[in-house]
């Protein structure tokens, strides 16, 4: 199993769990109904944190309310979460090289190094 032989900084991890949090809350807010809902996602794990099973399952609920280009950034930064936990964020999906860090200041939830990134642009 990888774990960090990619060289990413575990130090900046709760700098993008904090962004992509945030980027999860954004986009569960626009189909939060309640305040019990919005209160859900304010329980969602914090820096250190390990993912809250009730939480993960009321967001999998607004989640099925998202749709088309919401759905698909949604899941992005989920992936993105995932990947954070287990250590292998940072490093491209594709290529297994790290992705700079500037793009992923740019884009917290992205898979792709730039250069792969190009490759996929053409698929749907
Ligand atoms: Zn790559």
């Amino acid at each position: 199993m990888r774990h960090r032989a990619f060289g990413f900084d575990p130090s900046l991890g709760d700098e993008f769990r904090r962004r992509l949090l945030e980027a999860r809350e954004v986009l569960l807010r626009s189909v939060a109904a309640t305040d019990e809902e919005i209160a859900d996602l304010e329980a969602a794990p914090g820096p250190g944190d390990q993912p809250d099973h009730a939480a993960a399952v009321s967001t999998a609920l607004l989640a099925s309310r998202l749709a088309g280009q919401d759905k698909r950034e949604l899941d992005e930064v989920v992936a993105a979460l995932r990947r954070l936990q287990s250590g292998t964020f940072g490093a491209c999906e594709s290529c297994h090289n790290p992705i700079t860090l500037a793009r992923l200041r740019a884009v917290p939830a992205a898979r792709y190094c730039l250069h792969c990134q190009a490759s996929q642009e053409v698929v749907p």
